[in-house]
């Protein structure tokens, strides 16, 4: 019987060899991509585990759920759910990086809380709708400048890129091979944001080949989750 300790570290290997397999079929350099492990559902003990394994970036959906595992691993949390207002007090302080921001009334309330935000500043993806349905979240592409020009004129925050999901029901490469376009155009844009988060366990792979720099893998690291996230 193996212990939870070797089934995550034998399942991070594997995801780790496709991760370098993906970027050496891309010719991009391995260090330009960072895995994001995603515990959302799962216990801190695991994240634990990830820890001890050598990972230090980690993915939430929930406030509750981040804000009591980042009190027990060290690390940089990673907010990635759809933001609920009132919520963002708290995300906050425990998150180092917001994923999902797609609204200027989201901003606006980030804005008023990192005014005086001590240490680094809290990282923020502006996420990009690929369906323009809004169905998980993310702004049209046609908005994005508008919205990465408030986030750059607002301190205490900084602007790392854009995030997507592919759409339900489209070919990852389809979709990725749509965000790369977009996310050219905004890297020419604000040349100093060219952070591109994208990718899961189902199309990771995909992702990178379409210049992902962040990737936000779970269930292929620690199993699958209940079907409820
Ligand atoms: C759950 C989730 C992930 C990770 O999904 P897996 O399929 O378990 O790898 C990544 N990004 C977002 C936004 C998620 O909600």
């Amino acid at each position: 019987m193996s212990t939870r300790k070797e089934e995550i570290a034998h399942n991070l290997a594997l995801v780790r060899e496709k991760i370098q397999a993906s970027a050496q079929a891309a010719n991009r350099n391995l260090n330009e991509i960072e895995l994001i492990a995603v515990t959302k559902t799962f216990p801190a003990s695991d994240a634990r585990i990830l820890h001890e394994l050598g990972i230090r970036d980690f993915g939430e959906n929930r406030d509750s759920e981040g804000a009591a595992k980042s009190q027990d691993v060290q690390g940089r949390w990673h907010f990635q759910g759809q933001i609920q207002g009132n919520k963002l007090k708290s995300i906050t302080k425990w998150a180092n990086f917001i994923h999902s921001l797609d609204s200027h009334d989201h901003l606006e309330k980030i804005a008023s809380l990192c005014k005086e935000r001590q240490g680094e500043p809290l990282g923020i993806f502006i996420q990009v709708s690929l369906d323009g349905a809004h169905g998980r979240g993310g702004v049209p592409a046609q908005e994005l400048t508008k919205l990465a020009d408030s986030v750059i004129s607002t301190t205490g925050i900084q602007l790392m890129g854009l995030m997507a999901v592919a759409p339900l029901g489209v070919e990852a490469d389809k979709a990725f091979t749509e965000l790369a376009v977009i996310h050219g155009a905004f890297s020419a844009n604000f040349p100093t944001s060219t952070a591109l988060s994208a990718g899961m366990s189902g199309d990771y792979e995909s992702a990178i080949s379409h210049g992902a720099t962040h990737i936000r893998v779970g269930s292929s690291i620690l199993g699958s989750r209940t079907p409820e996230m």
